[in-house]
């Protein structure tokens, strides 16, 4: 979980809870330090290597002409990872894919568009970039992103990136961490990056109040299941490469676990501080949760997937904005 290396032992415990929880505390949290953040790098095999150093892990592939980058992490890093991508090859990033809308993964958008990259998502990325958002847990309100920082190109469905040597797989799954999660497959290396649809070890952020559901959060772990082998390297969201599908296998289950004991709960007409109160998954939280806030935190995003009602005013809205784009 100490991500950013021995040297800033000092900040580790504000960069665990941070990256962690995947969503904000309810205070404010300290500023991150992002000179003392290192990038570190794995080689997964054939030209495809894991990226770490504060937010959502990178994937960077290589092919003979460029380079394809999945998500960037913060602004403030792109110079830090920008060189950590040059001792891996001198060709230029040509695109940079964002598999969810987050500030954590999409933060280098600007600057790497600025170096060249064509920043590449599924159409409600852009949306909800465009027009910014409301954290459903907080109420903590993201402006919408500078011109610069949207993607170039966006995608609906399914969408192959082709470079000399290497081929891109994007996938949209509905409605799961987010409404505009991709996951990537390169299938020739084996390698299958996630985004925020599954993260390694600990409770998924599912944002509810931007098209999240547990549901479709299941539904890409079973998608997964499919794709991979027992040789597959998994890059997640957060936390640490999963070498093979055990962890995916284990992921999964605490889902199915999770939504089965809520839907219940719901039914039974329980209301979301009750639930908190009653914490239903105390024996899953010594594995899943990094925090008590964590924990209590995946109650209530599991209890909105299950009891809200599906947010139907939102879509003129979405089809107006997507319709000028
Ligand atoms: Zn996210």
């Amino acid at each position: 979980m100490i991500r950013a290396g021995l040297a800033v032992v000092a900040t580790a415990v504000l960069l665990t809870g941070f990256a962690g929880a995947q969503q904000p505390p309810a205070a404010a949290p300290p500023p991150v330090d992002f000179s003392k953040v290192e990038i570190k790098t794995t080689d997964l095999g054939d030209g495809v290597y894991m990226l770490e150093g504060q937010g959502g892990n990178i994937t960077v592939a290589t092919a003979q002409d460029g380079i394809i980058m999945i998500d960037s992490e913060f602004a403030p890093l792109h110079d830090k990872i920008k060189a950590a991508i040059a001792v891996i090859s001198n060709l230029p990033v040509k695109y940079l894919i964002n598999t969810h809308f987050h500030g954590d993964h999409t933060g280098g958008n600007e600057p790497f568009a600025r170096d060249g990259a064509v920043v590449v998502s599924e159409v409600n990325v852009k949306t909800r970039l465009a027009t910014g958002t409301t954290n459903g847990l907080t109420g903590a309100r993201t402006p919408p992103a500078a011109p610069g920082a949207l993607p170039g190109k966006t995608y609906t469905g399914a969408f192959k990136i082709r470079l000399d040597g290497r081929i891109a797989d994007l996938k949209h799954i509905a409605n799961a961490h987010t409404d505009g999660d991709t996951y990537v497959w390169f299938k020739t290396a084996n390698v299958l990056a996630t985004g925020d649809t599954f993260t390694n070890g600990r409770y998924p952020n599912i944002d509810f109040a931007n098209g999240g559901n547990i549901k479709g959060m299941i539904a890409a772990t079973d998608a997964y299941l499919k794709l991979t082998n027992a040789r597959s390297r998994i890059v997640p969201g957060h936390g640490p490469i999963a070498a093979d599908k055990a962890a995916l296998k284990e992921y999964r289950t605490m889902l199915v676990t999770a939504r089965d004991r809520m839907a219940k709960l719901v039914k039974d007409g329980k209301s979301e501080d009750e639930l908190v109160a009653a914490k239903p998954f105390a024996d899953l939280d010594a594995k899943w949760a990094p925090t008590d806030l964590a924990a209590r935190n995946f109650i209530r995003v599991v209890y909105h997937s299950l009891a809200d009602k599906p947010a139907a005013e939102n879509k003129p809205l979405l089809k107006r904005i997507l319709h000028r784009s």
